[in-house]
């Protein structure tokens, strides 16, 4: 995106990927379907972003989710937002909206040169490109914009090696965490040897005063899926805090509590009480599996089983690797950039994407808040290069 603000804005731009194509975790993420963007009012959406909310509001005010649409629709790929609100192109894909922006980006003039890598800041503080040998290239340029990437999913291309450089060279980066992560449960076999695969439908999950609704996915190594991972940061900062995190969860958050306990209070008969738990309580197998998994031994009482059923606390040890995260936390602090991302005691060095510290939920707003921090790290450098009398015609 800052590759084609800088050649709309008449520059010759390069763009230099380690990998030997582009993209390659946009292109992931189209497996999913590729959520763009949210169609939640902006006031709300920008709540997403927490402690980085302020510092992200006027980049995203200059690329709103609209214009995201826009820009999408404008390739041939026309977006629709589900009943969620959650965006994604119609036809579910990243490949033909990539290809059509990588000719778009072509018919601009834009080169792409794969199998270069940024690899550190020379005695000047100018970045050393190299090629595919590792030989360092010869030519440098009047204007650079970083789009390393974050630290999940390394085989992708983003192995967040940046770091260092950026570190020696006195810039604040925070150590990278996995976001939008699954995490460990120490589960017993018998537990995973039957419900592993299977998923807790809309249940509500809450961690301190942080909560959500959402789906969990019982894995074998623990819990993943979108409720987990919206509760992500606050679990990982309570495992860092704490040494492990209680996730609380209610198995069924549209019945009380006090309902709950009358249907369990009726006489049961011959029934078992995993039989009662289904038809009275209206739980899932799976669901009645994690109560047994959590405490062995049930309650009789109807009141302290279904307070159980309603506040079900499930210790969660780590996070998964950042390996297998959907985004990372951490990176390039924001006061060491300016309004236009600019590297502050840095002229001409811009930075943008997961690189910058910030973090979101799933729903769109991590490739949001990447394609507008591209649009404005591009559009400053291009100004930037007017300054210096760079631009052609
Ligand atoms: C499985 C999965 C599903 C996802 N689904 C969604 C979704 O549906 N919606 C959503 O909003 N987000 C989603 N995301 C997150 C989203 O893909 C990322 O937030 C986004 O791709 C980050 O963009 P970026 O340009 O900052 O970094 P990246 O996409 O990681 O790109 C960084 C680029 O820099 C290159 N690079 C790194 N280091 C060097 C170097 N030293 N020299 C040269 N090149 C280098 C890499 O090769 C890479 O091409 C998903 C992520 C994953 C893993």
């Amino acid at each position: 995106m800052a590759a084609q603000e800088l050649a709309r804005a008449g520059l010759a731009v390069t763009v230099f990927d380690r990998m030997a194509s582009p993209a390659r975790k946009f292109l992931l993420a189209g497996r999913g379907g590729l959520n763009l963007t949210h169609s939640e009012p902006l006031d709300v959406f920008m709540t997403r972003y927490g402690a980085a909310a302020g510092d992200l509001a006027p980049i995203i005010a200059a690329f709103t989710p609209d214009m995201l649409r826009a820009w999408s629709d404008e390739l041939g790929e026309p977006t629709f937002a589900g009943s969620s609100g959650r965006v994604f192109p119609k036809s579910f894909k990243a490949s033909p909206l990539l290809r059509a922006f990588l000719r778009r980006l072509d018919g601009m003039g834009v080169r792409l040169r794969a199998r270069h890598s940024f690899a550190g800041f020379d005695e000047n503080g100018r970045p050393i490109l190299t090629d595919q040998t590792g030989s360092p290239i010869p030519e440098t340029f009047d204007v650079y914009v970083f789009a390393l990437g974050g630290a999940s999913w390394p085989k992708l291309g983003s192995d967040a090696r940046w770091c260092a450089a950026f570190s020696a060279r006195g810039w604040d980066v925070r150590p990278f965490m996995p976001a939008n992560c699954g995490f460990d449960v120490d589960w017993s076999e018998h537990f995973i040897s039957r419900f592993a695969g299977e998923p807790l439908k809309s249940v509500r999950l809450s961690c301190g005063e942080h909560e959500t609704r959402g789906e969990v996915m019982i894995a074998k190594s623990g819990v993943e899926g979108g409720g987990i991972y919206a509760l992500s940061a606050p679990l990982r900062e309570a495992i860092v805090r704490d040494g492990m995190a209680h996730l609380q969860i209610d198995l069924r958050p549209d019945v009380s509590a006090d309902e709950l306990s009358q249907r369990l209070s009726r006489p049961r008969g011959s029934q078992s009480l995993s039989n009662v738990l289904r038809k009275a309580a209206g739980l899932s197998p799976v669901a009645v599996g994690l109560l047994r998994e959590v405490q062995r031994d049930l309650p009789d009482d109807a009141q302290e089983l279904a307070a159980l059923i309603k506040s079900l606390p499930l210790a969660l040890l780590r996070p998964r690797p950042i390996e297998r995260a959907i985004s990372s936390a951490g990176g390039l602090a924001f006061h060491e950039v300016d309004d236009g991302l600019m590297l502050r005691q840095a002229p001409g060095l811009f930075v943008c994407g997961e690189m910058l510290d910030w973090e979101a939920p799933t729903g769109g707003y991590l490739l949001q808040a990447c394609f507008a921090t591209g649009f404005v790290a591009g559009r400053a450098a291009a100004h930037y290069a007017a300054g210096l009398g760079l631009l052609r015609q």
